[in-house]
């Protein structure tokens, strides 16, 4: 009942923005999800590929997975035939796995580049100006079995809300940079993943596309990952 009502009183948050909820199940057995999955949610996020396989496999296929952790190129292959969206790109090698993976199972893969805008050392992602000259380059037009959708972004974990704010600022106008440049034909700026349960609010207000969810929906995991 109270993921449920967590998941209902988000949408009525997101109302009126251009923000979708993808509801994070890390951790959280199939039961749980399939509690979301009854409040009608269809977007959920996993951090591991093995277990989002599993998740898959057990719950209706008509949920969209997507994938926010760091991803390891050899777990590509688990993933590949059914994931909507990678949000966590974080290099050109592992991009080149995912247009491998795409070509034999035949699909274009949708991705975002994960930008690295936190203070922290140990988030992953490219540094900004890596991105600009990754996009302007001519290694990803080659790649046929992918496409990125946008940029995807976690702030400092830090209760300074303008610190917060500056950084998500950051990656939107990154973001609004390369709407305006010539982009290779499989790159769009149409996505713009940022927000998580402490900063969602300020995520939205900020421009983002997709808000990534865990702990205000189905409450404290029990056990941390990585
Ligand atoms: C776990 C995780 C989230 C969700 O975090 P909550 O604080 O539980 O909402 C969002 N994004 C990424 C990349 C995560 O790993």
């Amino acid at each position: 009942m109270v993921i449920k009502s967590n998941i209902k009183d988000l949408l009525a948050e997101l109302q009126g923005s251009n923000s979708k909820l993808i509801a994070v199940s890390k951790t959280q057995p199939i039961e749980k999800i399939k509690e979301g999955y009854d409040a009608g949610q269809r977007l959920f996020g996993e951090n591991k590929a093995q277990e989002m396989m599993a998740k898959h496999q057990a719950l209706p296929q008509d949920i969209e997975w997507h994938m926010i952790g760091h991803l390891q190129t050899n777990k590509v292959k688990y993933i590949a035939p059914f994931v909507s969206l990678i949000h966590s790109v974080d290099s050109e090698k592992l991009l080149e796995e995912i247009d491998k993976q795409g070509k034999k199972v035949g699909r274009i893969i949708p991705c975002l580049l994960q930008v690295h805008i936190a203070k922290e050392e140990t988030k992953f992602g490219f540094d900004p100006e890596k991105v600009v000259s990754f996009l302007n380059g001519s290694a990803i037009v080659q790649l046929k079995n992918i496409e990125i959708k946008g940029l995807m972004g976690m702030a400092t974990f830090t209760e300074n809300k303008e610190a917060i704010r500056k950084e998500f600022q950051s990656l939107r106008i990154l973001f609004d940079d390369l709407k305006e440049c010539a982009l290779p034909s499989n790159a769009m700026m149409k996505e713009l993943s940022m927000g998580m349960s402490s900063d969602y609010i300020i995520a939205i207000q900020e421009g983002s596309t997709y808000v990534r969810i865990g702990t205000a929906i189905f409450g404290e995991r029990n056990y941390p990952t990585n």
